[in-house]
C-alpha cells in the first residue's frame, strides 16, 4: 500500500489556537482524510513546539515551570483540534523525551560531519518571532511583525553552515518542482538562494529551557528553538533508533503544511539540515495563505482572534466550519473571513442546496417508494452521468493540489444539477400521472448523488458524511469507505432509507 506522511507546524503554546492556527490543521486534516480515502497509508503529524522563550516567559508569570505549562497546554491544543473533528494520528510535543534524544542526535551527526562551528554572534534578535534579525529587517530597530524591539545578542554559540548548502538547495529546487508549493513561494525562495544564504546560529547560551547540546560538543548550551522544532518531523517518526521501521515506512514527508510566513525555515534552513546529517529531504512544503478578518490577519500577537471553537458553535458544528473555511479561502492565498459572508454562504450552500437536496430526495422516497431505493436502469444511469458525470476527476484533480476549494466547486456541480433536476422532472407530476416507471428512474439518479456527495463530503465534513451515510443506510464508518464508491453508482449496497433529518438547519443573519 502507498503511503503518505502529512505533517501541519506545530504551535506555540502561550496562547491558545486561534482561527489562523486552526485553517491550517483544517487544511491539512482535509489532505489527510482524502488520502484515507484514496486509498493511501497515511500518517498524519500535529503537535506543540514548546522550547521557546515566550512559553517559558509566559509559565513563569503564571507561577508554573514550563513543563506544567506545556503539558496542560498541550493538552488544551488537543481539546481544540478533537472538537475540530482533526484527525491526527500523533501528537508530538518537543518536550518529549524521545524527541530530545532526536534533536541531540541530529545536531550531533551534523556536527560530526563539519557543518556545525563555533562562533560569536553579534546581532539582533526578535523573542516574539524566536528569530535572529539583520539591521536591514528591522523598521526603527523595531521587529516589523511584532512592532517590538529586538534585543542585542553578543554571545558564543554554534552556527550550521547553511552557506554550504546554496548549490545543493538551488539545484533541488529547481529539479523538484512539487517541492516548493505553490509557485509563488518557490520564486521567492529561490530568491532568497540567489542574494546568498548566511550561516545560521543554532545555539544559545545562558537559556535553560530548551534542549541542551549534546555534552561532548559544549555545556551550558541549547539547541536554537527552530532548529529542535523542525526535527520533530522526523523524531515523531522514530528518527536515530526510536522505531526505525516506522520512520523508514513514512519518510520522506509526502507534504509539510505551514504558514507561508515560515517557507524559508521549511525550504532551505530544514532541508539543509536533513542534507548535512545525510537523511532524505521532504517531497514537498506546501506554504498556505492567511485568514484575514476585513484586511487584518487574525493572529495571536496582533489580537482581532476569531476563536474557532465559538465560531463552529455559532454555525452549528465544525463541520460547517471546516467547509466554510476552505471553500472561501482558496488554500494557496490569503483570504477575508467575516461573519455575515459567512451565514450567506452557509444558508445558501450547506442548508439550501445540500441539505434541502438532501432532505427533499429522501422525503420523496418516504411518500413514493415508503422508503426502499428503485432498482438501477439504463434510463437512470444517463440521467445520473448527465448530473455527476465527471466530478469525481474534477475533484480528484483539484485535491491533489491542495485546491480545497475549487474540489468543492466541482462536487457541488452536482449538487446544483440535481436540484435543477428535480425541477425539470417535477417527480410529484410524475407520480400524480402515474407514471412509475419514470419516477424509479429520477428518484434512484438523485439517490446517488446523496451518495456521491456522502463519500466526497468525508475529508470536509467527516461528522455530517457519517450521518448522511447514516439516513442513506450505507456504511457509516467512513474510515471503511473508499473513492472508488464515488466511481461506481448503481450498485447494490442499497437497503433502503430512512426519513430525513435536517443536516444543515438555516441559521438567521446576526443583526449588524
Ligand atoms: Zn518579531
Amino acid at each position: 500500500m502507498k503511503t503518505f506522511y502529512v505533517t501541519t507546524a506545530i504551535d506555540y503554546v502561550n496562547a491558545r489556537p486561534h482561527l489562523g492556527t486552526a485553517y491550517e490543521k483544517i487544511g491539512a486534516d482535509c489532505l489527510a482524510r482524502y488520502k484515507r480515502l484514496a486509498g493511501f497509508d497515511t500518517y498524519f503529524l500535529m503537535g506543540t513546539d514548546e522550547h521557546s522563550t515566550n512559553v517559558e516567559k509566559e509559565a513563569h508569570r503564571l507561577g508554573k515551570t514550563p513543563e506544567v505549562y506545556c503539558k496542560e497546554m498541550a493538552r488544551e491544543f488537543e481539546e481544540v483540534w478533537a472538537k475540530l473533528n482533526i484527525s491526527y494520528d500523533q501528537f508530538i510535543r518537543t518536550d518529549d523525551p524521545q524527541h530530545k534524544t532526536a534533536v541531540q542526535n541530529l545536531f550531533r551527526t551534523v556536527y560530526n560531519n563539519g557543518y556545525i562551528y563555533q562562533g560569536t554572534y553579534e546581532g539582533y534578535y526578535c523573542v516574539s518571532c524566536e528569530e535572529f534579525k539583520l539591521e536591514k529587517d528591522l523598521v526603527d530597530g523595531l521587529c516589523p511583525r511584532h512592532k517590538e524591539k529586538a534585543t542585542w545578542l553578543e554571545e558564543k554559540n554554534y552556527f550550521f553552515a547553511l552557506s554550504k548548502f546554496s548549490g545543493r538547495l538551488k539545484k533541488h529546487i529547481e529539479e523538484n518542482r512539487e517541492f516548493i508549493q505553490p509557485e509563488t513561494r518557490r520564486n521567492e525562495i529561490l530568491g532568497v538562494i540567489e542574494r546568498g544564504l548566511e550561516d545560521v546560529s543554532v545555539s544559545r547560551k545562558g537559556v535553560q529551557w530548551g534542549v541542551p547540546l549534546p555534552s561532548e560538543i559544549a555545556e551550558g548550551h541549547v539547541v536554537y528553538v527552530w532548529f529542535d522544532a523542525l526535527i520533530n518531523y522526523i523524531s515523531a517518526l522514530g528518527y536515530s533508533g526510536a522505531d526505525d521501521a516506522r520512520f523508514r515506512k513514512y519518510w520522506p514527508a509526502d507534504c509539510h503544511v505551514i504558514g507561508k510566513d515560515i517557507t524559508r525555515f521549511h525550504c532551505l534552513i530544514w532541508p539543509a539540515m536533513l542534507m548535512a546529517a545525510d537523511v532524505p529531504v521532504a517531497r514537498s512544503v506546501f506554504g498556505h495563505g492567511f485568514v484575514y478578518s476585513r484586511g487584518t490577519k487574525m493572529s495571536k500577537t496582533i489580537g482581532n482572534i476569531m476563536d474557532p471553537i465559538e465560531l463552529a458553535e455559532f454555525l452549528g458544528s465544525a463541520d460547517s466550519l471546516r467547509y466554510l473555511l476552505l471553500r472561501e479561502i482558496a488554500f494557496d492565498r490569503d483570504g477575508d473571513f467575516t461573519i455575515e459572508q459567512t451565514v450567506t454562504r452557509y444558508n445558501a450552500e450547506l442548508a439550501n442546496e445540500l441539505g434541502n437536496l438532501f432532505s427533499r430526495t429522501l422525503s420523496m422516497l418516504q411518500r413514493y417508494r415508503d422508503g426502499s431505493v428503485p432498482t438501477w436502469t439504463r434510463e437512470a444511469a444517463i440521467d445520473y452521468d448527465e448530473i455527476a458525470g465527471g466530478v469525481v476527476d474534477e475533484y480528484v484533480n483539484a485535491m491533489d493540489q491542495l485546491s480545497f476549494d475549487q474540489a468543492i466547486v466541482a462536487w457541488w456541480k452536482a449538487v446544483q444539477s440535481a436540484n435543477r433536476y428535480i425541477e425539470q422532472k417535477k417527480p410529484w407530476e410524475l407520480s400524480r400521472a402515474g407514471d412509475a416507471r419514470a419516477l424509479d428512474d429520477v428518484l434512484r439518479a438523485l439517490l446517488e448523488v446523496l451518495r456521491l456527495s456522502s463519500v466526497l463530503s468525508i475529508p470536509f465534513t467527516p461528522v455530517k458524511a457519517e450521518a448522511m451515510r447514516r439516513q442513506l443506510r450505507l456504511e457509516p464508518d467512513i474510515s471503511k469507505v473508499t473513492l472508488e464508491e464515488a466511481r461506481s453508482p448503481g450498485d447494490d449496497a442499497w437497503k433502503g432509507v430512512d426519513s430525513p433529518d435536517p443536516l444543515f438547519p438555516k441559521i438567521e443573519t446576526p443583526a449588524k
